[in-house]
């Protein structure tokens, strides 16, 4: 398929994409690593006379630790977070979820702040994003705002992002002590995508578990964390027997989806299961 005729600007900073986004306005898209953007426009779906592209812009792309947050670039490919040492000491939860996106072409062109604006209900990192409580950073001309990641994720393919922004960085709270980080997937055997994906982050100390982040993706939607197992976790010993109980309420208060592959009931029961998988498997790798 043939996308319909675009101009294309390759932006040589923040600020030109930004003055470029003003100007054309609802005529122009922004172009991050074109993985979903791409697909998108050769169906028709998607028609932007103009295509700003940010591939350019060398200080989008950066993974740091500053002011207690780990920062990444919104321009950051999804192999950059895969390999990075900072990330698999501080934060092993994304590069985890790095490997279970796509494959390799997508891993080294795609990228972090593409994949969360663009928001397919199927992506893998919103779920890790909001497990981790992040915020995300738009710039456009009025300077900086800041959203929370439980705020972001609007609806199918729709953020909180306003028009004229553009997302430049991903912040993670740093952890207290060592996080038990784990995210689990049940890929769609033809598109890869997630039927389900659950990542968890969870602070244990004493043997109790002190916060809860649970983050699920594919079962509704949009991504969206899960509450109640959260409340049902914290303050409490993670025996097996909690850990069942908590992940019970997987898709509680969720609009299950159905599709030819899996229909509500059986995607409801692959939420609870990898919940309570995902849990296990963090707990796992700190002991309680
Ligand atoms: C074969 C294939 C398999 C895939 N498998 C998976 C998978 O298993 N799991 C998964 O999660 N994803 C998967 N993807 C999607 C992939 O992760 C994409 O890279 C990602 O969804 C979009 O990121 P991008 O950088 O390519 O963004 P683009 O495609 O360039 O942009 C996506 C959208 O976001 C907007 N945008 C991009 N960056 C910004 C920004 N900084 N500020 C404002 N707007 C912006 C664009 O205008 C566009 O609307 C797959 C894609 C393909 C082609």
């Amino acid at each position: 398929m043939i996308p319909a005729t675009f101009d294309y600007i390759a932006a040589k900073s923040l600020d030109e994409a930004i003055s470029l986004l003003a100007q054309h306005k609802d005529d122009a898209k922004i172009l991050a690593g074109g993985h979903s953007l791409l697909p998108a426009m050769k169906l028709r779906l998607m028609q932007p006379k103009v295509l700003i592209d940010l591939g350019r812009i060398r200080d989008l792309s950066y993974i740091k630790e500053e002011a207690g947050q780990i920062r990444i670039g919104a321009m950051t490919t999804h192999f950059q977070v895969e390999i990075s040492d900072l990330l698999r000491r501080s934060c092993p939860l994304l590069p985890e979820t790095a490997t279970h996106l796509g494959d390799m072409q997508v891993r080294n062109k795609g990228t972090i702040g593409g994949s969360l604006v663009h928001s397919d209900p199927a992506a893998d990192w919103p779920a890790a994003i909001l497990a981790l409580d992040a915020e995300l950073v738009a710039r456009s001309a009025k300077g900086d705002r800041t959203i929370k990641a439980s705020d972001f994720f609007v609806e199918m393919l729709t953020t909180a992002l306003e028009p004229g922004e553009v997302l430049r960085e991903i912040r993670i709270p740093a952890a207290k002590g060592k996080p038990a980080q784990a995210y689990m997937k049940v890929r769609h055997p033809a598109s890869g995508f997630a039927v389900v994906g659950v990542a968890v982050n969870l602070a244990i100390d004493g043997g109790k578990c002190q916060s809860a982040g649970i983050g699920i993706t594919g079962v509704s939607p949009k991504a969206y964390r899960a509450a109640k197992v959260e409340s049902a976790l914290k303050g409490n010993v993670l025996d097996a027997k909690m850990l069942s109980a908590a992940a019970a309420h997987a898709a509680d208060g969720v609009d299950v989806n159905s599709d030819l592959y899996a229909s509500a009931d059986y995607r409801k029961q692959l939420a609870i299961v990898y919940t309570r998988r995902a849990l296990e498997t963090a707990i796992s790798r700190v002991g309680k």
